[in-house]
């Protein structure tokens, strides 16, 4: 039983940086596989070369007949020998009758005395010439050496082969320190992202414009003395299009794009994150002009020394690494470094100093006519119906980033597509809202009888609340069917987006949080567990009323607590700031705005009981309630609904 006012958790879409990793890793394995086959190829060539020049050689010796040296010595003794070429321990036999063979002696021994043992005789032997020559050089190392050496080099090239392979594969082991950097591909046109594809986000889109132009043309800046940034840190909440704004730079810069996550660098290993970094920088530097882009800086940038979050080595040397390797930039280098955060309160305040990400451009969540554009850019593959009007989709979506947008517009066409539809009706969009917003209808979940009054009076008393305090937002939708962890739900949205609140405005939301409560209290004179969110989320907003935004009479314009948290610049932890009294004066301060926003509230629904009733017994028929069936039933009681600035101002002119 939760009340709705906006929805601001956005979802990180995870989803396209897993996927980028994918691709990244199926890359590398398709040229792995592109390698082996080459290596395999030229293995074989090879392979089959030797093999050939080896039986060459092989047959070539062979086609001269082998005589026996016994042979050769009768030959002599009967003449028939015109000449002998000795050479080493081989012989080349010369017949009379011009034909070859040849014959081999013992080694060290001469030819004469050989044949001198065979008894030869003195006269035979000096009718033959005999001639001794060194082994020519090639040739005798390849007949020598070839037979030994041949099966070595085949074995030796096998080995390194596969060391080769396996390198490729498994032994990451060895790669520790170097950055798993991803390198985008400018050729690859299929997923190329360019700032066409992101909407909005206008301040941003012109800063990283500026940088692509620096990279494509340094000279232009540098001739006018113009000092190259370098670093600009991309800020905004998650969901924003921080980490696509970083892929659409790459796309439009023709330059190597390095992108890493910060969470890459922190390793098991002290010391690995410091050299990834140095790693990274010193590829970056070699292929100058290029970016690097760090997403979710924050893991590896936190203060330092603090202790929050363990007072990690790793982390403290890998930053320290970062900013030394920014500081070590020559003057007119050409790498650019772009970093993403949705934690920018957590950041070292090192990082941001001057020369180091001294540009900052804040992402903010996207204004309705953002919305729009950026509806219309994740809609512009899907068939629509005519119905379809992203226009007052972008009106129900206030505090929606483009990651919910893109989720939206996504879980539209699964409806469309699960009631086997061939177009996506502007009825599927208006149901994903609500979807994306507080996750899937629960259908198993099922409300006793009794169960489902109270949800229905706590419910009403919400939205009978908001209907009749002027500052309160328009209640857009009620709901008792159960959605993610919600029992039921009251939605309200403001007409247009609002980028500060008033105190009255606080003390409405408090009234109609305290709505559901009261109700239940009223009606059945005894409370559930369903309220307990609404009350942490009214008190904490009384709270920050007091202690932040100054709103509390008594307390005067001060801030006692930091905007975002406990965590100050380098400051570490701050223990309670102000004295155990001012504490005290706080919590009455909190206390005495809930009470008198719960006397609004309770006198709202005293004096409407009838209303109140009316409400709950349709919803109990019905379980949801659209804006204009619950108008209805307002005007029916006598209560104006609200309308839009213009028309309330003419309906108070009248007054
Ligand atoms: P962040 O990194 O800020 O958390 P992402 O860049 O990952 O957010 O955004 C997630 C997805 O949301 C994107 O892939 C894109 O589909 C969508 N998105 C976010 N902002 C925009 C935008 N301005 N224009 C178009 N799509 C957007
Ligand atoms: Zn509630
Ligand atoms: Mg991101």
């Amino acid at each position: 039983m939760e009340f709705f006012k906006k929805n601001n958790k956005g979802k990180d879409a995870k989803g396209t940086e897993e996927s980028d990793g994918k691709k990244g890793k199926k890359g590398l394995k398709t040229t792995n596989n592109k390698q082996f086959w080459v290596n395999l190829f030229t293995t074989l060539v090879i392979f089959f070369l030797l093999v050939s020049t080896y039986s060459l050689i092989v047959e070539q010796r062979v086609s001269i007949e082998e005589i026996p040296i016994s042979k050769l010595a009768s030959d002599i003794t009967e003449g028939v020998v015109a000449s002998i070429v000795v050479k080493g321990d081989e012989l080349e036999i010369l017949y009379i009758s011009e034909e070859e063979k040849k014959s081999k002696k013992e080694v060290g021994v001469a030819l004469t005395d050989t044949l001198a043992n065979y008894e030869v005789p003195m006269e035979a032997l000096a009718g033959v010439q005999i001639e001794i020559k060194n082994p020519s050089g090639i040739r005798f190392w390849l007949f020598n050496l070839a037979p030994f050496l041949l099966p070595l080099v085949i074995i030796g090239f096998f080995l390194w082969f596969l060391s080769r392979q396996v390198k490729g594969a498994g032994m990451q082991a060895f790669t520790f320190g170097q950055s798993r950097a991803r390198v985008t591909d400018p050729d690859d046109k299929t997923n190329r992202v360019t700032f066409k594809d992101v909407a909005g986000a206008k301040e941003a889109k012109e800063e990283l414009l500026e940088i692509v132009d620096f990279l494509k043309n340094p000279k232009k800046f540098l001739d006018i003395g113009a000092r190259i940034p370098k670093g600009i840190i991309l800020m905004g909440a998650p969901g924003t299009g921080k980490t696509l704004l970083a892929r659409a730079v790459a796309g439009e810069a023709s330059v190597p794009f390095f992108s890493i996550s910060g969470s890459e660098f922190v390793e098991m290993f002290v010391g690995v994150g410091a050299s990834r970094v140095r790693d990274l920088f010193k590829v970056a530097k070699k292929s100058a002009p290029s970016i690097i882009f760090v997403d979710e800086i924050d893991a590896v940038g936190r203060v330092r020394g603090t202790g929050v979050g363990g007072g990690n080595d790793e982390r403290e040397q890998t930053l320290n690494q970062i900013l030394v390797e920014m500081d070590g930039f020559e003057p007119n280098e050409k790498v650019i470094v772009i970093a993403a955060t949705n934690r920018p309160d957590v950041l070292d305040p090192a990082l941001l100093r001057p020369g180091r990400f001294d540009r900052r451009v804040t992402i903010e969540l996207p204004d309705r006519s953002d919305r729009e554009a950026i509806l219309k850019i994740h809609g512009r593959k899907k068939p629509f119906t005519e119905d379809v009007d992203l226009k007052v989709i972008a009106e129900r979506t206030p505090g929606f980033s483009g990651a919910d947008l893109y989720s939206l517009m996504n879980e539209g066409a699964i409806l469309a597509a699960r009631e086997s539809r061939k177009k996506v009706a502007q009825f599927d969009f208006i149901r994903s809202i609500e979807k994306v917003m507080l996750g899937p209808e629960r259908k198993s979940h099922i409300l006793s009888a009794h169960e489902k009054k109270i949800t229905a009076y706590h419910e009403a008393g919400h939205a009978l609340v908001a209907s009749l305090i002027p500052e309160a937002d328009p209640v857009h939708k009620i709901s008792i069917i159960a959605r993610g962890h919600t029992g039921g739900y009251t939605l309200k949205l403001p007409f247009e987006d609002r980028r500060y609140q008033s105190k009255k405005e606080f003390i409405a939301d408090i009234a109609t949080a305290l709505g559901g409560y009261i109700a239940e209290r009223m009606v059945f004179n005894d409370l559930t567990t369903g309220p307990s969110s609404d009350l942490q989320m009214l008190t904490a907003i009384a709270r920050n009323m007091v202690t932040k935004y100054g709103m509390s009479d008594k307390m005067g314009p001060i801030a006692l607590e930091g905007t975002s948290g406990q965590v100050l610049y380098g400051g570490g932890l701050i223990s309670k700031e102000f004295s155990e009294k001012v504490s005290g004066e706080i919590d009455e301060e909190v206390k005495r705005i809930i009470d008198s926003a719960y006397k609004t509230a309770e006198d709202i629904l005293s004096k409407h009981r009838v209303v109140l009733d009316a409400i709950a017994d349709k919803l109990i028929e019905v379980e949801s309630l659209e804006r204009e069936e619950f108008e209805k039933l307002l005007v029916m009681h006598g209560i104006k609904p609200k309308k839009k600035k213009e028309e309330e101002k003419e309906v108070k002119n009248r007054k």
